[in-house]
C-alpha cells in the first residue's frame, strides 16, 4: 500500500522540466550532488555535458528537501569519514562548525542503579559478578568500561560532527557551484510513474484541509519531470516506500528492523573534564536493549542520545522518558549535571541494512542512502555509507551522460549497481547483514551474535528470523505481568487515556522507575521540550501527514503503541479509540510508521498507520 495523499489528480498542475530531480537532502544526496556538481562544468565554464531540457546549458539539477531548512534533520554523528574525505580532501581543515577529530573512545556497560530494568537472568548474574569484583575491574559509578573493544566498533581517525551544521556547510558549498538548486521546505508527495517508469516527482499541495482537500489559498504541488529521479529520502521516506510497494523488494529482502534515535544537544557544565572528540557508547541501561551515545564537540557542547530498537518487545517503548533515565545514570549524570539543553529531536534509523535493500535502480530512478539499505548495523555507521552511495551514483550518472546513454534500469544497474557492489560499502554490509539476528532470541544472544559476526567478518552468525514489528508487541498486561496486576494495568491505561495522555509514565513509575527530577534546564517535561525556543514548528495549509487509515483496527487496539512511542506527544488517545494527531507537535521522527500494534490488512509488511510526506518539524540545525 503506497499510502497516497488524498486524490487531487484531476487538478491542472504547473510543470517544470529538469534533467535530474532529487528527493531529500540528507548525507546521501549531499554525496551525490557534491560529486556531480564538481564535474558538470569544464574549467572554462562551458558545460561538460549538455542539458536535454535547456540546450547549451549543463544538466538542470533540482533537489527538494522536506524540512524547513537544510540540516534540520537529526543524527549523531561520529564517523570514520572515509567517503567524506574522498569527496572533500580538506574536510579536516575546513572549519566546519561543531566538528572535532575523534579522540578518546569508550564502550561502557551500564549497570542498573535503580533496580527497575528488565534484565535477563544471565545479565543479573553478570551484574552480580561485576559488583563482587569491581575493585579489580575498570568500574566506576555503576559502569564497566570495557577493557577491550573490537576494531569494528572504533572510529579511530574519524570525526565528530553535527549533522545539521555539516549539511548546511555542504549545502552552501554545493549551491555555490551554480549547477545545482536545493529547495528546502518543499516536500515531495510522490513519484510520477508512467508505464512502470519514473518520470519525475510531484510536490506537496499547499492550502489544503487536514484531509488534503483544496481550501482557501490552494496551491497545487508542481510536477517536476526529469529523465532521472534520485531517491534519497531516508529510512521512512514516502517516495521510497511508494517504489517499494510498486516494484516490491528483491527476494528474501525485507525492512523489519528499526530503531528510533532521540538526541539532545547539550551545553556541558563549565568545569567539564570531557575533551572535544570524546566518544562514549553505552549499553545495558535503562533497559539492556537500549544503546546510548555521547559525543563531545568543541566549546563544551555534546550530542547525546539513545536508540530504542523494534526488537525491544515493549508496548511502552517511549524514547523521551528512557533518554531521561539514561542521562541520570550515575556515570553519565556525573558529566551532565549542571548542563543545559540546547535542542533535541528524534529520527528513525533503518536497521535492516543490506537485507532491507530495495531494487537500487529502475527505469528513470535510482535509490541511495539509508532508504537503499546502506546503513551498516554492525559498525553503527550510516552517514559515510549514505554519502558513498550518493557519490557512486554521481560517477555512474556522469558516465551515462557522457556516453549519451538513457537512464534505463539496465544502464543504471550496470553503471551504479556495479560501482556499489564493488565498493567497501557492499563488502562491509555483507559482513553486517545477519550480525544482529541473535537479538531475535534475546539481548545476550544478540550481543554474542554481533561479536561473532564482527570478529569473523560475517562468516559466523547466530541465526534468527526478524519478525515484523507488529508481530512482536505483547499486550500491556503481559509485559507488566509479575510487576503490576493486569487489572491495575488496564485501570492505569484507561485513566490516562480518559485524560487524553499516554500511559507510559504512569505505568513505568508503578513498575519501579523513579520520577524524573526535573531541573528546568536539562531535565524538562516532554511538553516543555517541545515548546523550547520554537524548535518544533508546522507551517499552516498542509494536510496531516500521519493518518489512522484503518480506524476499526485502532478501535480494537488495546496497546496504542503509536501513542506511547510518539516522540513529540503529537499522537494522543482520541475518542472512540482512534488516536488524534497534532501536526504542530510532530518532529517527523517516523516512529509511528513502524510502532503500530496491528498489520495493514493490505500488506503485512506495513502497519495500520499512514506516514505521508509532510512539512514542518524540527527547527534546529545543530542536530
Ligand atoms: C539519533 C541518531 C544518531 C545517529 N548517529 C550516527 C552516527 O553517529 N554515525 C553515523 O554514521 N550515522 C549515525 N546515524 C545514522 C545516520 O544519521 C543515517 O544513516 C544517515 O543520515 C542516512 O542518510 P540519508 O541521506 O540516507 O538519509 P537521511 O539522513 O534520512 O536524509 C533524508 C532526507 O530526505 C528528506 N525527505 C524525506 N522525505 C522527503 C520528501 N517526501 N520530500 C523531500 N525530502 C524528504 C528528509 O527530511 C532528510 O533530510 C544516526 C541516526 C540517528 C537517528
Ligand atoms: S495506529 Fe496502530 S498502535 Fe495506534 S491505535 Fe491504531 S492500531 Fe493501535
Ligand atoms: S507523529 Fe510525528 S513525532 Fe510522533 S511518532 Fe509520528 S513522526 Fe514521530
Amino acid at each position: 500500500m503506497s499510502q497516497p495523499a488524498p486524490e487531487t489528480s484531476t487538478i491542472d498542475r504547473p510543470r517544470i522540466d529538469a534533467d535530474i530531480v532529487c528527493v531529500g537532502f540528507g548525507p546521501a544526496t549531499a554525496g551525490f550532488l557534491t560529486t556531480l556538481s564538481k564535474q558538470l562544468l569544464n574549467a572554462d565554464g562551458t558545460p561538460a555535458v549538455e542539458s536535454a531540457v535547456a540546450p547549451g546549458l549543463p544538466p538542470q539539477v533540482l533537489c527538494y528537501e522536506r524540512a524547513d531548512d537544510i540540516g534540520f534533520g537529526v543524527s549523531g554523528v561520529v564517523t570514520k569519514a572515509r567517503a567524506l574525505r574522498a569527496s572533500i580532501p580538506d574536510i579536516d581543515k575546513a572549519g566546519i562548525p561543531m566538528a572535532a577529530p575523534v579522540g578518546e573512545e569508550k564502550v561502557l556497560y551500564l549497570l542498573d542503579p535503580v533496580g527497575a530494568s528488565r534484565r535477563p537472568a544471565m545479565l543479573r548474574l553478570a551484574d552480580g559478578f561485576i559488583h563482587a569484583c569491581k575493585w579489580a575491574l575498570p568500574f566506576e559509578r555503576e559502569a564497566l568500561n570495557l577493557p577491550w573493544t573490537p576494531g569494528f566498533l572504533h572510529k579511530r581517525g574519524g570525526m565528530v560532527l553535527s549533522m545539521g551544521q555539516f549539511m548546511q556547510w555542504v549545502g552552501a558549498r554545493v549551491q555555490s557551484t551554480g549547477t545545482v538548486q536545493i529547495w528546502p521546505g518543499t516536500p515531495v508527495s510522490q513519484a510520477l510513474i508512467e508505464n512502470k517508469k519514473v518520470v519525475g516527482v510531484r510536490l506537496l499541495d499547499q492550502g489544503v484541509t487536514k484531509q488534503g482537500a483544496p481550501a482557501d489559498g490552494f496551491t497545487p504541488g508542481m510536477d517536476i519531470h526529469a529523465a532521472l529521479t534520485v531517491v534519497g529520502d531516508g529510512p521512512v521516506g514516502p517516495v521510497g516506500r511508494q517504489l517499494d510497494d510498486l516494484f516490491g523488494l528483491p527476494e528474501n529482502h525485507h525492512a523489519r528492523d528499526w530503531a528510533v534515535g532521540m538526541k539532545f544537544v547539550v551545553d556541558l557544565p563549565e568545569d567539564t573534564p570531557l575533551k572535544p572528540g570524546t566518544v562514549l557508547h553505552t549499553f545495558g541501561y535503562p533497559e539492556p536493549e537500549i544503546f546510548g551515545f555521547l559525543y563531545v564537540h568543541p566549546d563544551r557542547v555534546a550530542s547525546l542520545g539513545i536508540f530504542v530498537p523494534s526488537w525491544f518487545d515493549s508496548p511502552v517503548r517511549t524514547t523521551y522518558r528512557y533518554l531521561q533515565h539514561w542521562m541520570t545514570h550515575p556515570y553519565l549524570w556525573h558529566f551532565l549535571k549542571g548542563g543545559k539543553l540546547r535542542s533535541w529531536g528524534a529520527k528513525t534509523l533503518g536497521e535492516s541494512g543490506r537485507r532491507g535493500e530495495p531494487h537500487l535502480a529502475g527505469d528513470g530512478y535510482a535509490r541511495i542512502g539509508e532508504g537503499s539499505g546502506s546503513t551498516n548495523i554492525l559498525t553503527g555507521s550510516g552517514v559515510d555509507e549514505a554519502w558513498a552511495t550518493g557519490a557512486q551514483l554521481a560517477e555512474a550518472v556522469l558516465e551515462l551522460l557522457k556516453a549519451k546513454k538513457p537512464f534505463t534500469k539496465e544502464n543504471l544497474e550496470a553503471a551504479y549497481g556495479q560501482r556499489r557492489r564493488g565498493s567497501w560499502v557492499e563488502q562491509e554490509a555483507r559482513a553486517a547483514e545477519k550480525s544482529r539476528d541473535g537479538f531475535q532470541h534475546g539481548f545476550v544472544a544478540g550481543l554474542l551474535g554481533m561479536a561473532l559476526a564482527g570478529l569473523s567478518g560475517g562468516r559466523l552468525v547466530l541465526p534468527g528470523r526478524p519478525l515484523r514489528p507488529w508481530e512482536r508487541i505483547p499486550p500491556l498486561e503481559d509485559y507488566f505481568r509479575g510487576r503490576i496486576p493486569p487489572g491495575e494495568v488496564r485501570k492505569i491505561r484507561d485513566d490516562c487515556y480518559a485524560r487524553g495522555v499516554s500511559a507510559h509514565a504512569a505505568l513505568l513509575e508503578r513498575a519501579g522507575w523513579p520520577a524524573i527530577p526535573y531541573d528546568g534546564r536539562l531535565l524538562v517535561s516532554h511538553q516543555d521540550a517541545l515548546l523550547m525556543g520554537g524548535k518544533v514548528q508546522a507551517p499552516p495549509g498542509y494536510a496531516d501527514h500521519v493518518a489512522f487509515i484503518f480506524p476499526n483496527q485502532c478501535q480494537q487496539c488495546g496497546t496504542k503503541l503509536c501513542v506511547e512511542v510518539c516522540s513529540g506527544q503529537a499522537i494522543t488517545p482520541g475518542e472512540n479509540g482512534v488516536p488524534n494527531f497534532d501536526r504542530e507537535k510532530c518532529v517527523h521522527c517516523g516512529a509511528c510508521l513502524w510502532n503500530c500494534a496491528t498489520a495493514s490488512p493490505e500488506n503485512p509488511e506495513r502497519m495500520a498507520v499512514a506516514f505521508r510526506a509532510g512539512a514542518g518539524g524540527l527547527h534546529s540545525a545543530e542536530n
